[in-house]
C-alpha cells in the first residue's frame, strides 16, 4: 500500500460523492464505494458493516471477500476485530490479524489470506452505524496518517447512510432514524401521551460532507468559529455578576475552547482531507462523543459535554439551521431535549404533550415544572437525542418510564384505545365532579389538589377539587436569573388566592437546596443532596428570603385567611423557629400598617420519620400537618426517590410504612391537629383508600387523580376495607396490596 497524500483523500472523497450523486439502488452504491476505496488505498479488500440490529453487524458489501458471504456473514458487537472495533468505537491496525486477542477467523468469507487489517468506526455523532476495513496480504501495519484518511472517508459513509443513501435490499441498509426504538427510562411524572417529535435542539444535517476547495472551506470555519468565539464572549459579559460561579467556571471552559488551537487544527486537517468544513465539526464532534462514553472521570465528562455543546453551535452557524424549537411546528408535541432548564420548559407553554430527557432526575427543576404543567415526564432515557427527528411519532409512557420512538402501527394502536378509555373515565368522572368522596359507609374524604403554577388555578373547578392543598411556591424562583421581587410574589399569590374564589390555599414555603439550586444561589458541593441543606434548612440558616415570601404571602392575602407550610421539618424546634420568623412577620406588617391576614394557620410538612416522634408540643402548636410522603417513604426506607435501581423497591402498601402512617394519624388524633397526605401517592386510587381506611381524612394530589380516587372512594365500605388490612397485617403479609386487590374485585 503506497503512502497516500492529501490530494489523493480529496479525490477519493470527490469520487464517493459522485458514486452518491448517481442514480442506483443502495446496494449498487455500496457495490461501488468499497471497490472505490479498495482502489484509492491499494488494498486488497475493502468491506462495509453496517448495524442491522443493536447487537449485529452485517456485511453489506466487499471487494476481495467472497461475494457469496455478503449479507450472510454477521457478527456481534465485540466479536471478532470487527467486532472490536465497533465496541470500542475507535480504530484498529495490524499487521498480523491472527495475532490479535478475539480474532475470529469466518471461513466463508475467504479471508484467512490477508493478514494485514484496518478497521475504523462508521459513526455519526458518537454513534456507531457500521465498521469499515480494509485488508491485504503484504502484513504491514498503516501509518496513522493512513488511519485518519481511512476515518474521513469513514464519516462522509456515515453522512451518506443518514441522508439514506443506502436505503434498499437487506434490512441492514435501512437508514438510521427509521426504526422503532423502545427506551426505558426513568419515571419523572405520571400520565401518559402520543404525539411528534420537537426537539429541543433540532439536530443539524450535513448535506455535503465532501467540499471542493480546502481554502473556501478553512474560511467558512475559522468565519464560523469569529461569530462563536463572540457569542460565548456575550454569554460571558450577561452572566458577568448575575451568574452563579458553577456557571462562569461552564462559560469560561467554553471560551477556553473557543479559543482552543488543538480542536481547530484537528478541524484545519479534516477539512485538508476533503471534508466541507461542517462534516469536519462533525468528526471532531463524533470523537468527543466516543470519549464521552469511555471517561469515568465526571469532571472531565463535564468538559467534554461543553466541547460538544458548542461543536453544535459552531453546527448550527455553519449550516443556518437549527435554534430552539417551536411548539406549534408539529402536531401534539412531545419535547426531547437531553435536558432543559426550567425557564426553557415553561416558555413552550401548555401546548406540551409530554417531556423526554437524556438525563434529569426526579428533583430537578425540568420535573417540577412537568409536574406543575401535569404533563408525562420520562428522564434518562439513553441517546434519544441521538435516535429522535423532528416530526416522528412518540408515545411516552410516563407510568411506565416508557418511550416508543416510531412506534409500529400495532403499538400505537393499541395505546391510542388505551388513552381513548382513560378519557372516557375522565367523562364519567365529571358526572361525580360536584359530588362529595363519601364512602359507602358514609365517611367524607376531602379532595384537593397540588398546584404550583397560576396556570394550575382553572383545574380547581375541572377537577371538583376542595381547595389547593399543597401550593409549591419553588417555580417563581426558580425560572428567574435573580431574586423574584416581594411585590411581584404578593401579586401572584393574590392572584393565586383569587382564583382559588374562597377556597382554601396552602402555600409551602421554598423547598429548594442542595441539587434544586436556584440560578443566583451559590451552590454547595454536598456529598448527599437529599440530607443535605434544603428547605427549611436553608431558609433558617438564611432567613433573608425566607422573610421576604412570608412578607409576600402576607400582603398577597391582603385580609382574607392565609395558610402556611414549612417544609422538611425534621424537629420541633425548626418549627417553632420559622413559626416564630412568620408571626415576626405579622407583628412587622402591621406595624407598617398593612392590611393583616384574617386569620393564619400554620402548618408543617411531616416528611422525615423524626418528626413523626416530635414532642406532644410540636402536635399541639401546629395548625396542620401535611405528610409529604415523596420524601417520608424515600427516608423511612432509606432508598432514594431518585434511584431507578431501588425507588420502586418497597411498596408503599407495605406494612411497616403504612402502620407508621397509621402511628401518625393516631398522634394528630390525641392533639385534633387537622391532618393530610398530599405526596404523589395520595393521587393513587389503591394508595388513597388504604390512607383512608387507616384514618387519614384529607388527600391532596394532581388535579387529574381526583375523579379517579373519588370514583373509588364511593364505591367501598371504608370500614371493611379497614378489616382487609387489619387481616392481612396480621397474616405476616409483606404488604396489604395484594388482599385489598383481591377484595375490590369481589366488589360489585
Ligand atoms: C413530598 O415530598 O411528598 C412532597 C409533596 O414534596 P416534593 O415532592 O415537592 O418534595
Ligand atoms: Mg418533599
Amino acid at each position: 500500500m503506497a503512502e497516500k497524500t492529501d490530494s489523493d483523500s480529496r479525490k477519493l472523497l470527490r469520487r464517493l460523492r459522485d458514486t452518491l450523486a448517481e442514480e442506483g439502488e443502495g446496494q449498487e452504491r455500496l457495490d461501488n464505494i468499497t471497490h472505490l476505496i479498495a482502489d484509492s488505498m491499494g488494498a486488497d479488500v475493502c468491506s462495509i458493516y453496517l448495524l442491522r440490529d443493536a447487537d449485529t453487524l452485517e456485511l453489506c458489501a466487499t471487494e476481495g471477500l467472497n461475494p457469496e458471504s455478503v449479507h450472510q456473514t454477521r457478527l456481534r458487537i465485540g466479536e471478532g476485530l470487527v467486532g472490536r472495533v465497533a465496541r470500542e468505537a475507535s480504530p484498529m491496525n495490524t499487521g498480523d490479524a491472527t495475532a490479535e486477542r478475539g480474532f475470529r477467523y469466518m471461513p466463508e468469507t475467504g479471508e484467512e489470506n490477508f493478514t494485514s487489517f484496518l478497521g475504523v468506526p462508521i459513526q455519526r455523532l458518537g454513534e456507531t452505524l457500521g465498521v469499515l476495513v480494509v485488508q491485504s496480504r503484504d502484513g504491514r501495519e498503516h501509518s496513522e496518517d493512513e488511519v485518519y484518511a481511512l476515518e474521513v472517508v469513514a464519516m462522509v459513509l456515515a453522512e451518506m447512510a443518514e441522508l439514506g443513501a443506502f436505503v434498499g435490499e437487506g434490512e441492514a441498509l435501512a437508514a438510521p432514524h427509521q426504526r422503532q426504538i423502545l427506551f426505558r427510562g426513568g419515571v419523572g411524572q405520571e400520565g401518559a401521551a402520543i404525539g411528534h417529535v420537537l426537539l429541543h435542539e433540532p439536530r443539524v444535517v450535513v448535506t455535503n460532507p465532501v467540499a471542493d476547495d480546502p481554502v473556501v472551506e478553512n474560511k467558512r470555519l475559522h468565519d464560523a468559529m469569529d461569530t462563536l468565539r463572540g457569542h460565548v464572549d456575550d454569554m460571558l459579559s450577561v452572566a458577568m455578576g448575575t451568574a452563579g460561579e458553577e456557571h462562569m467556571k461552564v462559560l469560561e471552559a467554553y471560551r477556553m475552547f473557543a479559543n482552543s488551537r488543538g480542536w481547530v487544527r484537528r478541524m484545519e486537517e479534516d477539512i485538508e482531507r476533503g471534508l466541507s468544513a461542517e462534516a469536519a465539526v462533525e468528526k471532531e464532534q463524533s470523537a468527543v462523543r466516543a470519549r464521552m462514553g469511555r471517561v469515568p472521570d465526571p469532571y472531565l465528562r463535564e468538559r467534554l459535554h461543553d466541547l460538544d455543546d458548542l461543536s453544535n453551535r459552531l453546527l448550527r452557524i455553519l449550516t443556518g439551521q437549527g435554534g430552539t424549537g417551536e411548539a406549534g411546528s408539529v402536531e401534539n408535541p412531545i419535547l426531547v431535549a437531553r435536558n432543559i432548564g426550567p425557564g426553557e420548559l415553561l416558555d413552550y407553554g401548555r401546548d406540551l404533550k409530554g417531556v423526554v430527557l437524556e438525563e434529569g432526575s426526579v428533583g430537578s427543576h425540568a420535573a417540577i415544572v412537568a409536574r406543575a404543567l401535569a404533563i408525562p415526564l420520562v428522564i434518562h432515557a439513553e441517546r434519544i437525542t441521538a435516535e429522535a427527528l423532528n416530526g416522528d411519532q412518540i408515545i411516552v409512557d410516563g407510568d411506565q418510564g416508557l418511550v416508543h420512538l416510531r412506534p409500529e402501527d400495532t403499538v400505537a394502536h393499541a395505546f391510542r384505545d388505551k388513552m381513548a378509555m382513560q378519557a372516557k373515565a375522565q367523562e364519567r368522572y365529571s358526572s361525580i365532579r360536584s359530588k362529595p368522596a363519601r364512602t359507602r359507609d358514609g365517611v367524607t374524604i376531602g379532595l384537593h389538589m397540588n398546584a404550583g403554577l397560576m396556570a394550575d388555578l382553572p383545574s380547581l373547578e375541572g377537577s371538583g377539587a376542595e381547595g389547593v392543598g399543597l401550593f409549591r411556591t419553588e417555580l417563581q424562583f426558580l425560572t428567574r436569573s435573580t431574586v423574584p421581587r416581594r411585590g411581584d410574589l404578593a401579586a401572584l399569590y393574590g392572584r393565586v388566592m383569587d382564583a382559588a374564589k374562597g377556597r382554601k390555599v396552602v402555600f409551602r414555603t421554598l423547598d429548594i437546596g442542595s441539587d434544586k439550586v436556584l440560578p443566583y444561589m451559590k451552590r454547595v458541593d454536598e456529598p448527599n443532596p437529599a440530607l443535605g441543606w434544603r428547605a427549611i434548612r436553608v431558609g433558617l440558616d438564611k432567613p433573608g428570603v425566607m422573610r421576604m415570601q412570608l412578607q409576600a404571602l402576607i400582603r398577597g392575602a391582603a385580609g382574607r385567611p392565609l395558610a402556611v407550610m414549612f417544609p422538611f421539618v425534621a424537629q420541633f424546634e425548626e418549627f417553632k423557629e420559622a413559626r416564630g420568623l412568620l408571626l415576626e412577620q405579622i407583628e412587622r406588617e402591621r406595624a407598617l400598617g398593612h392590611v393583616l391576614p384574617e386569620g393564619v394557620e400554620i402548618g408543617a410538612m411531616l416528611e422525615t420519620p423524626s418528626l413523626a416522634f416530635a414532642p406532644r408540643q410540636f402536635f399541639e402548636l401546629a395548625d396542620f400537618i401535611s405528610i409529604g410522603g415523596n420524601d417520608l417513604k424515600q427516608f423511612f426506607f432509606a432508598a432514594d426517590r431518585e434511584n431507578e435501581l431501588v425507588r420502586r423497591r418497597y411498596d408503599t402498601l407495605n406494612v411497616s410504612f403504612l402502620t407508621f402512617l397509621e402511628q401518625i394519624v393516631a398522634r394528630c388524633a390525641e392533639t385534633g391537629t387537622t391532618l393530610s397526605f398530599c405526596g404523589e401517592d395520595a393521587g393513587r386510587p389503591i394508595e388513597a383508600l388504604c390512607f383512608a381506611a387507616i384514618g387519614l381524612r384529607t388527600l391532596s394530589m394532581r388535579p387529574a387523580s381526583i375523579g379517579p380516587v373519588k370514583h373509588l372512594l364511593r364505591r367501598v365500605d371504608l370500614a371493611e376495607a379497614r378489616a382487609v388490612i387489619d387481616t392481612a397485617r396480621a397474616s405476616g403479609a409483606q404488604s396489604v396490596r395484594p388482599a385489598v386487590m383481591d377484595w375490590l374485585a369481589r366488589q360489585t
